[in-house]
C-alpha cells in the first residue's frame, strides 16, 4: 500500500487525509523534511498559497520539496496546491515562492469575487463515468502550459486540471465532494511510480 503525505502547513488537510484512505492510501501529515523522506507520494492542499509558502520556507521544507519533486516525487495540489506546483504564477504577493513541478503559468483568484464560490461538472480525462463536481473556491486556473503538460479538464474556456509527468493539478478540491475519484487517479499514479521504481 502506498504511503502518501499531505503538506500539512496551512489548508484543508484533514480531508485530504480521509480521501486519500478512501482511495486505498495509508495517508499522513508532513510537517518536517524527516516526514517528508519517507513518503511514496505528496498531496499540497488547497488553503491559502500565500501562507503555505511562507511556512514552507520557515520550516525548512521548500527545498526538500524542490529537490524530491524534481527527482519525481508523485505530487497532487488542489487550488492553493495547484499554484504551489506552478512553475510560475501571473500575480505572486510579495515574497510568495513556489515549488514548482509543472510547466504552467497559474492566475491565482482567477474565477472572481462574484463568484468566489461554485459548483460545475468538470470532465476529467482519466476519470471515468459521470463528470466530477468541481467545487471552486477563490479558485486559480491555469494561463497556458509548456509542451510537456497534458490539459486534463476545462472550465468555461479555462484550464483547471493538468498533469506533467508524475505532478498532478486541479483548480477544484475533490476532497471535499466525498466523490474520491480523482484522488484513486491519483493514487494509481503513485503505485505505477513505485512498481517502476523496483523494476
Ligand atoms: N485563493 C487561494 C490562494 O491564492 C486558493 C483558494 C483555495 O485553495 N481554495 O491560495
Amino acid at each position: 500500500t502506498p504511503v502518501i503525505g499531505v503538506l500539512a502547513l496551512q489548508g484543508d488537510v484533514r480531508e485530504h487525509l480521509v480521501a486519500l484512505a478512501a482511495a486505498d492510501a495509508v495517508a499522513r501529515p508532513v510537517r518536517r523534511p524527516e516526514e517528508l523522506a519517507e513518503v511514496d507520494g505528496l498531496v499540497v492542499p488547497g488553503g491559502e498559497s500565500t501562507t503555505i509558502s511562507k511556512l514552507a520556507v520557515l520550516f525548512g521544507l521548500m527545498e526538500p520539496l524542490r529537490a524530491r519533486v524534481r527527482a519525481g516525487l508523485p505530487v497532487y495540489g488542489t487550488c492553493a496546491g495547484m499554484i504551489m506546483l506552478a512553475g510560475k504564477i501571473l500575480d505572486p504577493r510579495s515574497g510568495q515562492e513556489t515549488i514548482g513541478g509543472i510547466d504552467m503559468i497559474v492566475r491565482r483568484n482567477a474565477f472572481g469575487r462574484q463568484n468566489e464560490s461554485f459548483e460545475a461538472q468538470v470532465d476529467v480525462k482519466g476519470v471515468g463515468g459521470d463528470p466530477v463536481e468541481g467545487l471552486f473556491i477563490r479558485a486559480p486556473w491555469v494561463e497556458s502550459v509548456g509542451v510537456q503538460a497534458e490539459v486534463l479538464a476545462e472550465h468555461g474556456g479555462h484550464i483547471v486540471a493538468v498533469r506533467q509527468g508524475n505532478a498532478l493539478a486541479t483548480s477544484f478540491h475533490p476532497e471535499l465532494t466525498g466523490d474520491h475519484r480523482v484522488h484513486g487517479l491519483f493514487v494509481d499514479m503513485v503505485r505505477a511510480d513505485r512498481t517502476a521504481g523496483s523494476l
